[in-house]
């Protein structure tokens, strides 16, 4: 599907970062200079979407906006008014059947179309795409490492809040913190190995994320994420398609080329004891409480920072993948697991076996 899509399947070799995050012409890290209110980072997303329509180079934009009954809830909606796209901005937590809104969106007679999705949407797309009979269509994917339902969201924001009801934002940064917005103006910033991940039921995380092999969505015509922008957001764009996307954002946008700090082996290795102990059914390592707040304050001043950290996460979710089916349904592996996830995880002693 890389060759259908971008002419040509990712790289295949450790010097090419395509072997990570799938076919590209250029990763950069991006902000725009005027962040929007109420975006997850600083709103590329949205504001690609919102010009498309206002340069009638789309007539309707599929993408998710809070669901009036539950702000984490996401509901997919058909926005064909610029303006209307600032409902959208935000990450919600949850499933929800955005495709379900190509057959009215064709139906209402839109022919060029734009959506904002995550990887599983965008594979399903894709697939659909040449049936679709659409003049045009723009992918403006993101990142997604996992999701769960906005139920078990829920739950979350209760271990980590005495006021959950009040929490407004949320986000996994790449320093290693989780940072909380609420509606009093309030902040919070958590370290990841302060999270009470061990509280969480089993399956928060359901299998199809544990063994998800497309973190960056390479099936997308421009990534907008912000796990390798130290801060800012990071961009790939794979495609001519997807230049046209950033260069629709105009001098609104500040661009320069991604960092990258640190080295992301012995991380990785460690997080692969975990996975394995975990997926045996055994509790993880737990570090000692005392060296928790120690390590806390070390990682994001010495821990693999930009390009690196994005590679880091991108083995660790490719030894999730590995690990995961192994335990759970070998027999799917050698459907599942494509070349450039056995690529990545040889390096921490997992090599394909006959019958995978
Ligand atoms: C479940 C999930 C996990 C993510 N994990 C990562 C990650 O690990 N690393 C990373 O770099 N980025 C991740 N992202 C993307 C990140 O949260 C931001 O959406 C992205 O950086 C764009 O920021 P922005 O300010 O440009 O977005 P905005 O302009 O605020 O737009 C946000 C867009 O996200 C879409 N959206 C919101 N919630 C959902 C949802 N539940 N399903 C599908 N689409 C949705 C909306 O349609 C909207 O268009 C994740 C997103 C989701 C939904």
């Amino acid at each position: 599907m890389e060759t259908q899509v971008h002419g040509k399947p990712r790289g295949l070799s450790y010097e090419n970062d395509e072997l990570f995050f799938g076919p590209f012409q250029k990763i950069v890290r991006a902000s725009m200079k005027a962040p929007r209110q109420g975006a997850q980072w600083t709103g590329i997303a949205t504001t690609i979407a919102e010009r498309l329509l206002s340069h009638g180079k789309v007539d309707a934009v599929l993408a998710m906006k809070p669901d009036p009954t539950d702000r984490w809830k996401p509901l997919p909606v058909i926005i064909t008014k610029a303006e209307d796209m600032k409902q959208c901005r935000g990450m919600r937590m949850g499933y929800a059947p955005i495709l379900a809104l190509l057959e009215p969106a064709i139906e209402a007679g839109h022919k060029r179309i734009a959506i904002v999705g995550i990887p599983c949407q965008v594979y399903a797309l894709r697939a659909l795409e040449a049936e679709l009979g659409l003049e045009r269509l723009y992918v403006i994917g993101t990142p997604c490492s996992d999701n769960t339902t906005t139920e078990n969201f829920h739950g979350f924001l209760k271990l980590l809040s005495a006021k959950p009801n009040t929490i407004s934002y949320l986000e996994f940064r790449a320093d290693y913190k989780v940072e909380l917005r609420f509606d009093d103006g309030g902040k919070q910033e958590i370290p990841f190995l302060k999270l009470p991940i061990s509280k969480l039921p089993d399956d928060f995380f359901p299998l199809t994320c544990r063994t998800c092999v497309d973190y960056t969505n390479a099936l997308s015509d421009i990534t907008v994420g912000y796990m390798g922008g130290q801060g800012e957001q990071w961009l790939i764009v794979r495609n001519e398609r997807g230049q046209e996307l950033l260069d629709i954002l105009g001098d609104d946008v500040a661009i320069s080329e991604p960092g990258t700090r640190g080295k992301r082996h012995k991380h990785v290795a460690g997080f692969k004891k975990n996975v394995e102990l975990a997926a045996g059914g055994l509790p993880l390592r737990s570090m000692p409480d005392f060296v928790r707040p120690i390590v806390s304050w070390l990682m994001p001043k010495i821990g693999p920072a930009g390009q690196e950290f994005a590679r880091t996460r991108v083995e660790m979710k490719a030894i999730e993948t590995v690990l995961h089916l192994r335990s759970k349904i070998p027999a799917q592996m050698k459907n599942m697991v494509p070349a450039h996830i056995w690529l990545l995880v040889e390096n921490y002693g997992l090599t394909k076996k006959d019958n995978e």
